[in-house]
């Protein structure tokens, strides 16, 4: 068997043995289905915004997981409350009642005054429970016949068959035709188109308020408000799609928050339960007898481990954190708005487009100096912990600064 050296950058007293041809790159790219472009790099433990590599290396994380560790890797509160659900319950059947989902279904409640939530396990089996229950809702009180959803061109809302089919580019839909039927797309921001598609035949119309995968772009707030007044008056629901923006992420506990509306559905995940998989649907009062027994379900949906996960991240997203996040992105927007090299700085508290060239070159020189940033289309995207702390934060946008420079 070969063996290859590494040099501990980080502690130079530690010297790593790294087996060439069983270690996780070679075996990720031997053994698992190649879905991803994945950096040169294998991630063992992090703590806080900091993760750490398989030659001890430390990287300044910027990334979250994509907006998954939102209070940082091993959160003490989220990582005792796990351990001490797992060593209680980890899984028990819908079929029978447990304390965490009915305790996150409370805090879910409480901290929104939506009415019901329904709990999967990611962002797009959120999305398709959000998007059933539009279609029945509509069939429940007006019968066959309007079942049609309005979605945004550039918008993303899952993998799934379905969620691929109420995401609004056509890079995502090579190969996998044919579709679900039933969903129309309108250009976001543009009210009169919107108004001309929503008919009586429209059930729904479905919002990411900051297209997360489509470049970190807002939308307005005087168009969001209009298509909320539109969909009020045609008893049309209006769904919005939390799994990016949620949870503290956009400087409000839900990005609807910051826009002043009230959706009948709203769809999160990601950060929900700060790295356990989790997803859930919320219901407004008039939604919220949609869902009846055996119209939905899933084994794992609401698992007890996730749930417990999910409680105690929802605890730690208090106003002092929310206030944290709206200072860190006005910092982060001056920052790097100031640079020659960037065109525009978009986004909503910790989650940022950087418009520049070359980002994906951008990327793998951050990772060379030790700091994780994403992509999405042509941007650079930023992602930071809700909790960074200013250091750690102010290191990171030096490393970007001079990479951008
Ligand atoms: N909706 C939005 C807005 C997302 O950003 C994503 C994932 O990036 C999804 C849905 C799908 O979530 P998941 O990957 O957990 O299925």
């Amino acid at each position: 068997m070969r063996y290859l050296l590494r040099y501990c950058r980080t502690r130079a007293s530690e010297r790593c043995f790294i087996d060439m041809e069983n270690n996780a790159i070679e075996k990720t790219n031997k053994y698992l289905a190649g879905t991803y472009a994945r950096q040169n790099v294998a991630f063992v433990s992090g703590h806080g915004s900091y993760l750490v590599d398989d030659t001890g290396r430390e990287y300044i994380d910027f990334g979250s997981g994509i907006a998954v560790n939102g209070l940082g890797l091993q959160n003490s509160e989220v990582n005792s409350a796990v351990c001490a659900q797992l060593n209680k319950i980890s899984h028990t059947s819908n079929l029978y009642y447990n304390e965490p989902q009915g305790e996150l279904g409370k805090l879910l409640c409480t901290k929104t005054g939506m009415s019901k939530v329904f709990l999967s396990n990611s962002g797009a089996e959120a999305n398709e429970c959000a998007i059933k229950a539009a279609r029945k809702y509509s069939f429940d009180k007006y019968g066959e016949g309007r079942s049609e959803i309005i979605a945004l061109k550039n918008s993303f809302h899952g993998r799934t068959v379905t969620t691929l089919s109420a995401t609004g580019q056509e890079s995502f839909h090579t190969y996998f035709m044919p579709f679900t039927e039933g969903f129309t797309f309108v250009e976001a921001g543009n009210f009169d188109a919107l108004n001309e598609a929503a008919s009586d035949k429209t059930c729904a119309v479905m919002l990411e308020l900051v297209q997360g995968e489509g470049g970190v772009i807002a939308l307005d707030g005087d168009y969001v408000n209009k298509v909320c007044k539109l969909c009020a008056d045609k008893d049309i629901l209006v769904v919005i799609d939390e799994v990016q923006t949620g949870n503290g992420r956009s400087g409000s506990l839900y990005a609807y928050m910051e826009y002043g509306i009230s959706p009948d559905i709203v769809t999160t995940a990601k950060g929900l339960a700060n790295g356990l998989p989790i997803g859930a649907t919320l219901f407004n009062a008039k939604t919220s007898g949609v869902l009846t027994a055996g119209t939905h379900g899933s084994t794992f949906g609401g698992n007890l481990l996730s749930c417990a996960a999910a409680v105690a991240t929802l605890k730690q997203i208090d106003q002092k954190l929310l206030d944290g996040v709206k200072a860190k992105h006005k910092l982060i927007v001056n920052t790097l708005s100031a640079l020659p090299k960037v065109k525009s700085v978009t986004g909503m508290g910790l989650m940022l487009g950087i418009e520049c060239d070359n980002n994906k070159e951008i990327v793998s020189k951050c990772l060379e100096k030790g700091l994780v940033v994403l992509t999405a289309k042509s941007k650079i995207r930023l992602l930071p912990a809700l909790n960074i702390d200013d250091k750690t934060l102010q290191d990171g946008l030096n490393i970007l600064k001079e990479v951008l420079q």
